[in-house]
């Protein structure tokens, strides 16, 4: 494993701009691919086709450019992958690690209402896991994955630690959508392994996801990445970055003539240390960038800083 050439991506969702959240997760994974003489990859999660945009995509490169963040090969947009994604869910229904669900919204809904009434768990139980029927003449239906019912799903993380998740808190995720769609949940795991993707460095909003994913990793035999789940930056009052805060796009700071040198610097101090160096060039940044000096609590982004950039 240690010969792996590291390979690290950068996935957006195409719904807006280049904000700094995204643009300290593409500078993490620059840097740890680019210190290790690896490849670091570029994939536009456009799946949500209500939500993604062209002009979104179109930001989020020109964002990366200007930073100086080059990617290698072509952008891998998620969405022209569909046919392979629904390739592994078969693969996964032949070999029953996955099952069609025929229940109606209706059903589940009736099912999480006798729940709740009973103080059960709301966690959805469909009864066409185990009925091994595997087709139901014109019924729509989605294909689940058959997540473990008992025992703990452990996921090695390079900054959170080890994070246990004890399996009867996964539900049966959707792989197939009734329309015959692929969810981001399937389609992130099946590009990450065709993409050889080896380290996935992302914000721990998707630590929770990692434990789902984790399930179509085992189920198809893959390789798990090495897991590095980035705490969220806050804004000065320590709660989460929002607009309010003020500006949150990299382009705005291009506009007000911020370098990007100075701007990649202020981005790697964001949740990641060397010691007592504060200002660092691009090779130093590469040479020292390493998973273990990321902090495990909200870096905090200061405003004030950043105005004497
Ligand atoms: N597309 C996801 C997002 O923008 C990121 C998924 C990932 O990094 O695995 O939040």
């Amino acid at each position: 494993m240690s010969d792996t050439p590291v390979v690290t991506r950068f996935a957006p969702s195409p719904t807006g701009f280049l904000h700094i959240g995204g643009a300290r997760t593409a500078l993490f994974n620059w840097l740890y691919a680019r210190g290790r003489g690896g490849k670091f990859l570029l994939r536009i999660e456009d799946t949500d086709r209500e939500r993604s945009t062209p002009e979104a995509t179109e930001a989020i490169l020109k964002g990366l450019t200007w930073l100086g963040l080059d990617w290698d090969g072509e952008p891998v947009s998620q969405f022209a992958r569909a046919d392979r994604h629904m390739q592994v869910v078969q693969q996964m229904l032949d070999a029953g690690s996955a099952y069609k669900c025929f229940a109606t919204q209706d059903e589940i809904e009736a099912f999480r209402e006798a729940a709740r009434a009973e103080g059960r768990s709301t966690l959805y139980r469909s009864p066409w896991r185990d009925s091994g029927v595997a087709s139901h003449p014109d019924a729509p239906y989605v294909v689940r994955v058959k997540a473990p019912l008992e025992g703990d799903t452990i996921i090695h993380d390079q900054v959170q630690g080890d994070v246990r998740i004890r399996n009867d808190q996964l539900d049966d995720m959707v792989l197939l959508r009734s329309d015959g769609s692929p969810t981001y949940m399937l389609a992130v795991v099946v590009d990450d392994h065709d993409m050889g993707v080896t380290h996935v460095i992302r914000g721990d909003d998707h630590l929770n996801n990692a434990a789902r994913q984790m399930l179509v990793y085992t189920a198809m035999g893959w390789d798990v990445p090495v897991w590095a789940h980035i705490p969220l930056i806050h804004g000065p009052d320590g709660k989460k970055l929002s607009k309010r805060h003020g500006a949150l796009g990299v382009e705005e700071y291009q506009l007000m003539g911020y370098p990007a040198a100075a701007m990649r610097n202020y981005l790697a101090r964001l949740g990641w240390s060397h010691g007592d160096d504060e200002f660092f060039n691009d090779s130093q940044a590469q040479e020292w960038f390493d998973l273990t000096g990321i902090g495990k609590s909200p870096a905090r982004l200061d405003f004030k800083k950043l105005d004497h950039l």
